[in-house]
């Protein structure tokens, strides 16, 4: 799906950005290409940053700006580190450090308390939180999506209660493990009262009234890919945009409809992105998109996208 949005994106020449927020996994370790990035490649993309004069901020300063309403100034990017993993520790950190770079690291406490042989130490966090922040990535990344209503209470209340004990601070900020939600598990995350919640929805973050603080998007970059990279850096969010349909993941895998609506009414025509489909235009009406797609889709995990102009918002949506 990179690759076909590469084509289409590289078609549109006019492309402005707002901010962006970027979620690594590993550093240097080559067993798991699909989560990893070499520190070589990393450092290819900072010097990028340096050289275009984009400005490293702590993810809570992006979250300050959306929870003012406030628009996020183009040039900023944040960083973020899911899981924590140990290569992190042991491969990413330095080059973080000598940039100066801020960062947050999402931790799935139950790696840590468990003391997974792959994952950080709470004495390694101690360390790593004099350089960034330490935040919230559930106890057990579990599916909340397939999970009750009390289990995933237990597993937040279980990482929470842990991460006041160990580190003494109460987590902010929160990702959904998988990046995987819907509009049940929102609202049972809603009374932990974090400041922001983010998904893993490749997007940019516009800000103002336009981005949601509890559904904040975030680009995965992995492999030597510095191209997606600075390529992700342009995209500009689109405002707006409500998907109606689908809204779970189609058990025949057969996409039917495509129902979205925007709030500009003004707009005649939009792209519809769907995994292993590209893009199709289609035609709005009064800011409605209402197409009979039925489109096969093959992944477990698919994107479901809408872009006008050089605008984009994309969803996920996994099995
Ligand atoms: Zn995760």
């Amino acid at each position: 799906m990179t690759k076909v949005l590469l084509l289409f994106l590289l078609l549109s020449p006019y492309l402005m950005s707002d901010g962006h927020i970027f979620v690594y996994h590993r550093f240097d370790d080559t067993r798991y290409p699909t989560t990893n990035i070499s520190t070589k490649e990393l450092r290819k993309e900072f010097n990028y940053l340096k050289k275009n004069g984009y400005q490293v901020v702590p993810l809570i300063d992006i979250v300050k700006k959306i929870n003012k309403n406030e628009e996020v100034p183009s040039k900023w990017v944040a960083f973020s580190i899911d899981d924590g993993f140990k290569s992190f520790y042991t491969h990413g950190l330095s080059v973080f450090k000598e940039y100066n770079y801020p960062f947050t690291i999402f931790i799935a406490v139950k790696y840590t308390e468990k003391k997974y042989k792959d994952y950080v130490s709470w004495k390694q966090l101690k360390t790593i939180a004099k350089y960034g922040s330490v935040e919230f990535h559930s106890y057990g990344h579990g599916h909340f999506g397939q999970m009750s209503e009390k289990e995933i209470k237990v597993d937040m209340d279980k990482g929470l209660s842990l991460m006041k004990k160990h580190l003494n601070y109460e987590p902010n900020l929160f990702v959904y493990p998988y990046g995987e939600y819907d509009d049940r598990v929102t609202k049972i995350i809603e009374p932990y009262g974090f400041k922001a919640v983010f998904n893993q929805n490749i997007g940019a973050i516009h800000g103002g009234t336009c981005t949601d603080g509890n559904d904040i998007d975030r680009s995965a970059v992995v492999g030597s890919n510095a191209h997606d990279f600075k390529l992700y850096l342009k995209f500009q969010e689109l405002c707006g945009v409500n998907f109606q349909q689908p809204i779970v993941y189609p058990k025949d895998k057969i996409v039917k409809t495509v129902e979205v609506t925007l709030d500009d009414k003004t707009i005649q025509s939009a792209d519809i992105f769907i995994s292993n489909n590209g893009w199709t235009k289609v035609k709005v009406s009064n800011g409605k998109i209402l197409w009979n797609a039925n489109k096969k889709i093959k992944l477990n995990r698919i994107k479901i996208g809408v872009k006008v102009k050089s605008k984009i918002k994309l969803m996920v949506l996994s099995k």
